[in-house]
């Protein structure tokens, strides 16, 4: 019966290292040689065309068709130099993963044979959508999806089996122009933020005409033997395993397992980390792994949609360089009970045209003052709209690590660490502003900030949003999502903050306030309302539990309960008045990610007793039937019941465990079928999540007890222990 598992463990002894060639010459060498970047455009545009398309990239402006040619014709002949056959428009719908429809650049033109590439090929595709989820929007008026260009994230090359693709990164939208994907409400947020943040820089800086958010995305990841992952339907089918002891040697052994990377793990991170590179993907690799089989690494920041284009392309590469180690790359937020989960801590910030941080404390008062603008308007926004934050990072997987206590817990809070608190709480403190010449910025309160923060080494691994001395990392998101999730509502959130702020300050002025004076007041306003979601300690105790209700903050523990968020009235105003998305786009995203939840649990369910029922059922019958043989002979050789008394206790606890499993499953079937049958959205996905999710425990409590008491000779699924610890 274990057959399967054996094989697959055996097959794990005889795995050898896959050799890695790494390209010749020093990495700023072959960085980008994937890319169409500017470098190579301008090699191949004439110098005129070159500055026109640099000039529609930087305004965001629409491209001509004269343009959108001459870019066509030079990606044609630098893609097929480079050997590429097939052209694809690369975009993200909203399954979470990317999507591409390749087409050959070869046709036929009367009885020419010819490559040809034109602008309407690059501009705008209508791919076979009609699989990709929208939502309801999409089945309204007309089946059509379209991809359209988006010209500031540079076409690229992948390679897969011996083909070579250019990718063309686009949007997808659906014919009457709802957004189907991430990226499409993405480039509207940025564009939103940096029409706001330009807007509020013009108080401090006149030559600042651009803001543009940044981004550096960790990513967290666990790694499996391809045989292993294989033999266990669960990680097959849901991404995590449902059932498994935890092993005796856990994360205890993080000492130990710290800085030795085995040495097929080693050479798989060569492979992918060259790949990357290839492609443009700053990527520098730490080690640092947590848990046994979990790795993280992290890309230099950069622009954010750009950086969000990287870490979907990360994943696809990642996955695909695995294979060819013969292992397997987990995202899932928590594969393995009991072990440390996995996140993707987005690191962001706000950049000028001027190569100025919006939040880096400088070394002169002036500077420290746009520094506290910036820095109090994105925790005033995380204030009024924590629970739209929440929501943006709701999925299955990330409920079981939000609040598991060794992730952020759901409930939304900024950490600021204990300089900036005090500087932010003295502020408050400070009455009315007094100004006297030059020494306004003392009397602000606002001159000591650079020598407090030289020594910020505050660092609090159990919030959701904290500050870490030049930017907020947004630690909450979940290591399979596409991080532009999240960030469209943090970019809008911030936007709409900064649209406030500039219109008080402006009302201010008018009063004939001096400018600086209404700035600070107008902080020191949003500074007390503000309050309750500044918490600086820890995120994992029961007591924050306790104080965050009484601040009256959620604590929205299911993704049912926290996507609600989205439909509020708060929520739509904002989006809508944002022009980020209009009602009904909101509502089919809502929709979809309802759907995507009752998904995955019906998945996880029916894998579970699956499981249950045809693997661990029939083997524990089959080792209790050793014990009742075992106790057979012992009777029959004569032997008093003290011989046999733990064994009879043994199989009687079996039967136990095999009824529960039993009972169980049948109702968590029964509740499935309940649940299947609710119209309503919302409804079903909180059947799945209070009803049909409640029998995994139980289940899982008795599976795991077999797994302890069964001949390990018999047990038919990986144990943790073979599953963690990779050779
Ligand atoms: P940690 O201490 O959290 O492990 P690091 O200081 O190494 O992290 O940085 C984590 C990530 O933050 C990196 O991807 C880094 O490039 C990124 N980062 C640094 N500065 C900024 C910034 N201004 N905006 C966005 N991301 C940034
Ligand atoms: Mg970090």
């Amino acid at each position: 019966m274990a057959t399967l598992r054996f094989r697959a463990l055996d097959l794990v002894n005889q795995r050898e290292t896959t050799q890695v060639s790494i390209p010749e010459g020093k990495i700023s060498d072959y960085f980008g040689s994937n890319v169409f970047n500017t470098k190579t455009m301008q090699s191949l545009l004439p110098s005129e065309v070159y500055k026109q398309v640099i000039q529609v990239i930087e305004s965001g402006e629409k491209i001509s068709t004269s343009l959108a040619d001459s870019v066509a014709s030079a990606m044609k002949t630098w893609a097929m130099s480079k050997g590429a056959t097939h052209y694809t428009h690369w975009f993200q719908p909203l399954t979470g993963t990317t999507a591409e429809k390749h087409d050959s650049f070869f046709e036929l033109d009367g009885e020419l044979a010819i490559e040809k590439f034109r602008a309407s090929a690059l501009v705008q595709q209508e791919p076979d959508a009609s699989s990709f989820p929208n939502g309801g929007i999409r089945n309204t008026f007309e089946a059509r999806g379209y991809t359209a260009w988006d010209p500031s994230s540079p076409a690229f090359i992948i390679e897969i089996n011996e083909t070579k693709t250019l990718c063309i990164p686009t949007i997808f939208v659906s014919y009457t122009g709802e957004a189907l994907d991430f990226k499409a409400p993405l480039l509207k947020a940025l564009s939103a933020i940096d029409k706001a943040a330009v807007d509020v820089c013009d108080f401090f800086d006149k030559d600042v005409t651009k803001v543009i958010a940044t981004l550096g995305a960790e990513q967290e990841y666990f790694l499996v033997d391809e045989a292993l992952f294989n033999a266990r339907p669960d990680l097959v089918m849901a991404g995590r395993s449902v059932f498994g002891h935890t092993p005796a040697k856990g994360q205890q052994l993080e000492d130990h397992y710290f800085g030795s990377i085995p040495p097929r793990v080693r050479a798989y991170m060569i492979d992918f980390e060259t790949e990357a590179l290839k492609l443009g993907i700053p990527l520098r690799t730490r080690h640092n792994e947590v848990a046994p089989g979990q790795f993280e690494c992290a890309p230099q920041f950069g622009e954010l949609n750009l950086s969000v284009d990287h870490n979907s392309l990360l994943m696809d590469i990642m996955s695909k360089v695995a294979s060819k180690h013969k292992l397997k790359v987990l995202f899932h937020e928590k594969p393995f009970a009991g072990i440390n989960g996995s996140g993707k801590h987005c690191n962001w910030s706000l950049g000028t045209n001027t190569g100025k941080n919006l939040l880096s404390p400088g070394r002169r008062p002036k500077d420290n003052l746009v520094f506290l603008t910036f820095f109090v308007n994105t925790i005033k926004a995380v204030y009024e709209h924590a629970d739209l934050l929440r929501a943006s990072i709701a999925s299955a997987s990330n409920d079981h690590r939000l609040g598991a206590n060794e992730a952020p817990p759901a409930i939304i809070s900024a950490f600021l660490g204990s300089q900036l608190s005090a500087v932010l709480d003295a502020l408050e403190q400070n009455t009315d502003v007094i100004e006297k010449g030059d020494n306004m910025y003392l009397k602000l309160g606002i001159d000591k900030i650079p020598e407090i923060l030289l020594d910020n080494t505050d660092r609090n691994r159990t919030s959701p949003f904290a500050f870490t001395g030049n930017k907020f990392e947004f630690r909450a998101v979940g290591s399979s999502a596409n991080p532009a999730q999240a960030l469209v509502v943090l970019n809008t959130i911030v936007a709409n903050q900064l649209i406030q702020f500039k219109n008080s300050v402006n009302a201010e002025i008018e009063k004939g306030v001096k400018k600086e004076v209404a700035i600070i007041n107008i902080l020191k306003e949003y500074i007390k309302e503000s309050k309750a979601i500044r918490f600086e300690g820890n995120g994992y105790s029961q007591e924050w539990v306790d104080e965050a209700e009484k601040r009256g903050l959620n604590n929205f523990k299911t993704t049912p309960q926290a996507l609600k968020a989205y439909m509020s009235p708060k929520t739509v105003d904002l989006f809508v008045k944002m022009g980020i998305y209009n009602e009904r786009e909101l509502h089919a995203r809502y929709d979809i990610y309802l759907e995507e939840y009752v998904k995955k649990v019906q998945i996880e369910s029916r894998v579970m007793g699956d499981l249950a029922l045809n693997h661990v059922i029939p083997t524990a019958i089959h080792y209790q039937n050793k014990l009742i043989a075992n106790v057979k002979g012992l009777k029959e050789i004569g032997l008093g019941e003290e011989y046999y008394a733990s064994t009879l206790g043994s199989i009687k606890e079996i039967s136990n465990h095999i009824s529960d499993i039993l009972k169980n499953v049948d109702a968590m079937v029964e509740a499935r079928k309940v649940a299947n049958n609710i119209e309503d959205t919302y409804e079903r996905a909180v059947a799945y999540c209070d009803d049909v999710r409640n029998y995994f425990e139980p289940i899982r409590y008795a599976v795991d007890k077999l797994e302890l008491m069964v001949d390990d000779e018999d047990w038919p699924l990986l144990k943790y222990r073979e599953l963690l610890f990779l050779k």
